[in-house]
């Protein structure tokens, strides 16, 4: 069985025109000489328009730039011009400023991810994953759950506009043992599982009686100073002090967190000065901030840093930024010296017709920097706005009108350093403590998608200031079968993490 959207596309045509009829066989005739045998969608060529067939937008990636721009075009878009099709490995799009507060617990999982298929209710949402894309043959090749249960490969989805936004993912260096022991952070699965690890190191440390056992497990070392770093770290270290209180034998000054950062500063996004007072704010809570230190290995679940430091440790979180999503490498587009897509101001993939990108995926340049050449920084900020113009611009594309160039001078941003502590540098105002905190929390609950997550998000924050917070670990979810292979006897014991 093909699975849905190609199967679907391929249904819905059956029975047309002639024309349609071999515009449809030399689509596939492409196709199969590439070897391609399986799950083929039709070609949507501008050679076969009519109502029943609008041009495709396909777009890779639900995240901010997919999301805000699917959303975008399913309001503007009239009956008929065009369909929409977003997909993307998962069903929702992630609000990733929120995971540190979801690791800290103040916010459910659930609510910090947006559901695709309510948000987008005009698009079709296809669950699965580019694994390549041939825009000289306009198709794109995907991978959904179906077609990896069945064994057939991939699908092949064809398309008249691509809007190309997988986003980023974590940069790594080989550094010996970092695959084996770190722990990434831009995941709502990595955010809740790190809470349930960091809980769970608790538990281990106050059940064991060797002291080797029990320092590493309290021992927590974080890499990358960014705003990622520092806000999980700020967070899960003020949820973790707090829960030590619960635990007989554990003091809060018996766990240890380590921030290393290779370069003299942290979080660069708040500008210097309150970066300097971020890192006071750490250091008055007991964290070792490092600066000008590096990594140098976590092999055999011991931290050493390039300053001669070693930390036997059960837990290495890793943030050091991100690269580009390694399927750009997978298409035919130009892609600059980093591996982003190279775009126009107006966010269309350079020299390309038809192909447009955004976000953390694509070098965009930008137009309010006072030296040329610079490009926009991979951030929400920009993702969003970028977002809007790149859908307006598409429509403006199908359409005939011109397009507008994405412009936005960067305004600064806001982080949280844990419950009522924060740190601000936006519009040129400089806030920190309480003031910052609570303009980190109003800042995001005014940007968080939809009006449900709004109120689901806020009715927590309420909730969590009237009750004490909540500290259990539920790392055995990520074993559901335990039980029951116990009661069936299968001999099979799931390891501790
Ligand atoms: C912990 C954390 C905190 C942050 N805090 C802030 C902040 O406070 N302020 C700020 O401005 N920025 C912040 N950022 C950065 C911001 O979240 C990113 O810059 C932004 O998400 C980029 O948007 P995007 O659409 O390019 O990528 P994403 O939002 O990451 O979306 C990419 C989407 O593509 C999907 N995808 C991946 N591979 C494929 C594939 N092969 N096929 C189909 N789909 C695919 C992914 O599942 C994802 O849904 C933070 C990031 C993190 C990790």
């Amino acid at each position: 069985m093909v699975s849905g959207p190609a199967r679907e596309g391929h249904e819905r045509h059956e029975g047309h025109d002639e024309r349609r009829k071999e515009g449809r066989d030399q689509g596939h005739d492409e196709q199969r000489d590439e070897g391609h045998d399986e799950g083929h969608d039709e070609r949507r060529g501008k050679d076969r328009p009519g109502p029943e067939h609008p041009p495709r937008i396909l777009i890779v990636g639900g995240g901010y730039v997919g999301m805000y721009a699917a959303l975008r075009l399913q309001r503007k878009l009239r009956r008929g011009e065009a369909q929409v099709m977003v997909v993307d490995p998962e069903p929702y799009m992630t609000y990733q400023p929120f995971l540190p507060e979801a690791a800290a617990g103040s916010i459910s999982p659930r609510h910090v991810v947006v559901p695709l298929r309510r948000t987008l209710d005009k698009c079709e949402v296809v669950i699965g994953e580019a694994v390549a894309i041939s825009h000289a043959k306009r198709t794109a090749t995907i991978k959904t759950l179906a077609t990896k249960e069945e064994g057939t490969g991939a699908v092949h989805i064809s398309y008249d506009e691509l809007i190309l936004a997988p986003g980023s993912i974590s940069r790594t260096l080989p550094v010996p043992g970092l695959a084996e022991y770190g722990i990434g952070f831009k995941t709502v699965e990595e955010a809740i599982g790190l809470r349930n690890h960091v809980l769970e190191q608790l538990d281990i440390a106050s059940s064991t009686r060797d002291p080797d056992v029990r320092d590493a497990a309290l021992t927590f070392v974080f890499v990358g100073g960014g705003y990622a770093g520092v806000e999980a770290l700020a967070e899960l270290e003020d949820m973790a002090r707090y829960a030590s209180r619960y635990y007989h034998n554990l003091q809060p000054d018996d766990l240890k967190f380590i921030l290393v950062e290779a370069s003299g500063r942290i979080l660069p996004e708040v500008g210097e000065e309150m970066g300097r007072y971020a890192i006071r704010e750490l250091r008055g809570r007991n964290i070792d901030v490092r600066l000008e230190t590096r990594l140098q290995s976590c092999e055999n679940r011991v931290a050493v840093l390039s300053d001669g430091a070693r930390f036997p440790t059960r837990t290495v979180v890793w943030t050091t930024g991100v690269k580009p999503h390694p399927v750009l490498a997978a298409t035919d587009l130009p892609l600059d010296q980093r591996g982003r897509l190279k775009c126009t101001a107006a966010l269309r993939v350079d020299g390309v017709e038809h192909a447009w990108a955004a976000g953390d995926a694509a070098a965009v340049p930008d137009l309010t920097a006072d030296e040329p050449g610079k490009e926009c920084a991979p951030n929400a900020q920009h993702a969003v706005r970028q977002a809007k113009v790149l859908a307006r611009n598409v429509l403006a594309s199908l359409r005939g009108d011109g397009l507008e160039d994405y412009k936005h001078k960067y305004v600064g941003s806001v982080a949280s350093l844990g419950f009522h502590k924060g740190v601000a540098h936006v519009y040129g105002k400089k806030l920190k403590g309480y003031p910052a905190w609570f303009m980190h929390r109003a800042y995001h609950l005014s940007r968080v998608p939809t009006f449900n997550r709004k109120a689901r998000v806020l009715s927590e924050w309420i909730l969590s200031g009237l009750f004490k917070r909540e500290i259990v670990s539920l790392g055995s979810l990520e074993n559901p079968r335990a039980e029951f292979e116990l009661a069936a006897d299968t001999g099979r014991h799931p390891e501790a993490s």
